[in-house]
């Protein structure tokens, strides 16, 4: 374990050049407090977890000191926004301020937001709110506990800094970590802005460092297009085979790597709901949690124009049309594993199919629903569960449908189904109104919640004694919460 004072720098990234990203100085902000660290987080680092409690960590995670190895950085960009061109964006609030190796040799992304001022900032005060940043510091971690690939946090940093949105907040600033923040939208960048050579360099940065399996490759460009599209199609298959709306899939908040990554009003569904829209912007629905799956294509799409000049037309249509059938089968055997079986029928999809008809009709639980189909053997499930539905004779003959169907299972006793599927069905979810409550009180001053929430979320699957109210649906007031887009 080291001490911070002993992390190893290796900026490749700001090594690119001034064409890629503008030197810029965090902007400290006041009277800097922990609110909450990740351990595991901070173990990617080779970090003592110890360390989040001296000063000086709050002190360098809110922009008052800096390593003199470190080499802060605003990355720029550009991006597909609701589906219109914006030609110009790049890191308005967030700095790079370097890559860390850590002892098992990876790179790590330190990724400060909420750091001040940049020259993309456009008409933003640079900041970040204490409310957002808690919000991306929950889900990354809850995130990476479901298995789900996604940008990791390390902390969370208070302050007395005032800030402006709807009303005055205060201003945070979160420590992100990821192997890389490269976008779709630092390649559409280069590409609508007609610079071939930088463009080639990034690409060349991106295969060197992340895709290195694809120079071996005959035609290295196609091969790692054809990995992000798979890695893409695996991460979408998992939002949505867990209920996680991302609510602001624009081409500059995917990530290359296919991570979940740039948290706005996300959203976690609580009532199993397809056309459930997270962001209240998005008044049209583009971003709403089932069109997550056609949009991941859409998206992709921008990126594969980008890269028009390294690879075939042909063959880019040719990958792209990978994305589809490689969703549907990593989401048909997410689902499958939801519902504890191990073998593959054809008639499954139309099981799954039919539950989520049901499930959407009756507005029942979309976690607790899987939890508790695993609590007992079938038939004791089933008759718990069937009190939830409005089409009760509906759910019913779906439930033999289901019993039969695990009947032709040959796998096990019904005790080995039930720990198969708890060790895949989530017991707690970052609810809105979890994060809500734990919000409210570090708003206060309070930080014990956010940090017990936080220790709950990082074991999903596993029950805790004493923490079964953050295993409950939500109250009536907790399902409508108006999540504000401004962060
Ligand atoms: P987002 O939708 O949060 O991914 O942000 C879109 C763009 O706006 C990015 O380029 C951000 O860096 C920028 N941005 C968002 N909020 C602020 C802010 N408060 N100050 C400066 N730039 C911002
Ligand atoms: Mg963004």
């Amino acid at each position: 374990m080291k001490a911070l004072d002993e992390l190893t720098f290796d900026n490749r990234f700001a090594r690119l050049g001034d064409a890629f990203s503008t030197s810029v100085l965090p902007e400290p902000i006041a009277d800097p407090r922990l609110v909450v660290a990740s351990a595991a987080a901070l173990a990617l680092l080779d970090l003592d977890p110890a360390q989040a409690e001296q000063q000086v960590f709050a002190e360098i995670f809110s922009g008052h000191k800096l390593w003199a190895d470190a080499d802060p950085r605003a990355m720029v960009y550009s991006g597909h926004q609701f589906g219109s061109y914006n030609p110009r964006l790049g890191d308005g609030r967030g700095l790079l301020l370097g890559e860390v190796y850590n002892d098992a040799g990876e790179h790590w992304d330190l990724h400060l937001k909420g750091a001040g001022q940049t020259p993309y900032s456009r008409m933003g005060d640079g900041r970040a709110v204490l409310r957002s940043s808690i919000r991306e510091f929950l889900a990354s971690e809850a995130l990476h506990a479901l298995g789900i690939p996604s940008s990791r946090a390390a902390c969370v940093i208070g302050s007395s800094t005032p800030v402006w949105r709807e009303k005055q907040e205060r201003a945070a600033m979160v420590l992100r970590l990821a192997p890389s923040h490269i976008r779709f939208g630092s390649f559409e960048y280069f590409y609508y802005t007609k610079q071939p050579e930088q463009l080639k360099e990034l690409g060349e940065h991106v295969l060197a460092m992340h895709f290195p399996q694809c120079l071996e490759q005959a035609e290295p460009y196609l091969a790692m297009f054809r990995e992000i599209v798979e890695r893409n199609a695996e991460l979408i298959a998992k939002w949505q085979a867990y209920g996680f709306c991302h609510g602001v899939m624009n081409t500059d908040n995917m990530s290359i790597l296919g991570i979940t990554f740039d948290f706005g009003p996300f959203a976690f569904l609580d009532d199993f709901d397809q056309n459930f829209i997270c962001n209240h912007s998005d008044h049209e629905g583009r971003y709403s949690f089932s069109n997550q799956v056609p949009i991941g294509q859409w998206n992709l799409s921008a990126l594969a124009q980008a890269l028009t000049p390294f690879i075939s037309v042909e063959a880019l249509r040719e990958t792209l049309g990978l994305f589809l059938p490689l969703y549907q089968a990593h989401y048909l055997d997410l689902m499958r594993r939801r519902l504890g079986l191990t073998s593959a029928e054809e008639a499954d999809e139309q099981l799954i199919a039919k539950l989520l008809k049901l499930m959407q009709n009756s507005g029942v639980d979309y976690s607790l629903f899987f939890r508790r189909l695993g609590n007992d053997p079938a038939a004791q499930a089933l008759a718990s569960l069937r009190d939830d539905f409005v089409d009760i004779k509906g759910f019913d003959a779906w439930g033999e449908e289901y019993a039969a169907r695990i009947s032709r299972e040959d796998n096990g006793t019904e005790q080995q189904r039930q720990t198969r599927m708890h060790a895949v069905n989530p017991l707690y979810i970052l609810r809105n109104y979890l994060a809500q409550k734990a919000i409210d009180a570090a708003e206060d001053g309070n930080y014990e919640e956010v940090r017990r929430l936080h220790q709950v979320l990082c074991n999903p699957f596993t029950e805790q004694p004493g923490m079964a109210n953050y295993a409950e649906r939500p109250p009536e007031w907790g399902k409508h919460l108006e999540i504000s887009c401004s962060s």
